[in-house]
């Protein structure tokens, strides 16, 4: 008991009593209740206001709605991971399919261009001319006189105005049969076709060509000139089927060639 004097030395009676009572049941060793130690019991002391619910049920209810909700969250999760695999299975699918048609289509352009360009060599090897594409325009300028009547005479060819010098071709390839000087025209070329077309070229101002020469379609063989009976600078151009004139016009026309 000395330490418990040691304690209570100066202390009032009261207090030594109290003191007493404390701590001795702290160090005696009376067995403590088997649920004593059992954490459910002591919550419940400490929740005795609210005795149908403990704290530990609360913290267990708690604990497995978080649970629950973590299990369905997981859930939810893998549905979602299904969708969008199924998703993207579909849509790799959907893209492979397109990508088939696409080479479905590329292989048979491919075949129709092939098979265009064997038929274009087993004719010939050279790609096939228009019959309109030989023949262009004599030359640049406005048309000032059209094919017929005239005056009281006839208007065998079209008149075509420009500046002195401008160059006049040859409308297709040919041979130049006359290259000169020619009653009323002044100077002319007359050139003739494969066809047996002749073409005249008249008033011109210079000739550039000889005859017996070959000139291609789009040859520069004479310039615009203002010679023989002219009113004005002009080619005067004629064309010749079967020894009798026709339209220059027209036979352009049907040429693909507007004046
Ligand atoms: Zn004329």
């Amino acid at each position: 008991m000395g330490a418990r004097h040691l304690i209570t030395r100066g202390v009032p009676a009261t207090l030594v009593t109290t003191l007493s009572i404390i701590v001795a049941p702290a160090s005696a060793s009376a067995p403590a209740p088997p649920e004593s130690t059992n954490q459910h019991s002591v919550a419940a002391e400490h929740s005795s206001a609210h005795p149908q619910i403990t704290a530990a049920e609360v913290r267990k209810a708690l604990a497995e709605e978080r649970k629950q909700l973590a299990e369905e969250a997981k859930e939810k999760a893998a549905a979602e991971a299904e969708k969008a695999r199924k998703a993207k299975e579909a849509k790799e699918a959907r893209e492979a399919e397109e990508a088939a048609r696409e080479a479905e289509r590329a292989e048979k352009a491919r075949e129709a261009k092939e098979a265009k360009e064997a038929e274009r060599a087993s004719s010939g090897g050279s790609s096939p001319k228009s019959a309109t594409a030989d023949v262009v325009r004599p030359t640049t300028g406005q048309l000032t006189s059209g094919y017929g009547p005239r005056g009281g005479s006839s208007h065998n060819g079209i008149d075509i105005a420009n500046d002195i010098g401008t160059p006049i071709v040859s409308v297709m390839d040919g041979e130049v049969i006359d290259s000169g000087p020619a009653s009323g025209f002044g100077l002319w070329v007359r050139v003739r076709h494969d066809s047996g077309t002749v073409t005249v070229y008249g008033h011109i101002n210079e000739s550039m060509v000889s005859v017996g020469e070959q000139v291609s379609a789009g040859e520069q063989i004479a310039t615009l000139g203002n010679r023989g009976q002219s009113t004005g600078p002009h080619l005067h151009f004629e064309v010749e089927q079967g020894g009798s004139n026709t339209n220059p016009l027209t036979w352009l026309n049907n040429r693909g060639v507007s004046i």
